[in-house]
């Protein structure tokens, strides 16, 4: 039963282009050891990363085009903006909460 599994023969099943969509996935894994970290990324759009790195991430994401990391800027451009209503709402809740609590204080001690 065990080595059936192991071997990928024994299975029969597996297509040729789920192989193929292996050996893609294999090389674009090993082609993002030069992608910049997300950190990096996200540096680069606070604007605090320094102007050669800049540089690089810049040419990485226009020039070269790399889908991966552009759909991370992406996804940080999201969570950047979320993170900053969530800020506002929490911000306006908070408010509220301290406003309603400060009433009940002084509410108690009369
Ligand atoms: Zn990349």
């Amino acid at each position: 039963m065990t080595s059936d599994a192991l071997d990928p023969s024994a299975a029969g099943a597996a297509p040729d282009d789920e192989q193929l969509l292996f050996t893609v996935a294999t090389v674009w894994r090993e082609e993002r050891v030069s992608c910049p970290h997300p950190d990096l990324l996200g540096a680069f759009l606070d604007g605090s990363l320094d102007p050669a790195a800049a540089e690089f991430v810049g040419f990485h994401l226009d020039e070269s085009q790399c889908p991966y990391c552009n759909a991370t800027v992406e996804e940080l451009r999201e969570r950047e903006a979320a993170s900053h209503t969530v800020t506002l709402d929490d911000l306006r809740d908070r408010l509220l909460r301290s406003t309603v609590a400060a009433l009940r204080e002084s509410r108690g001690r009369r």
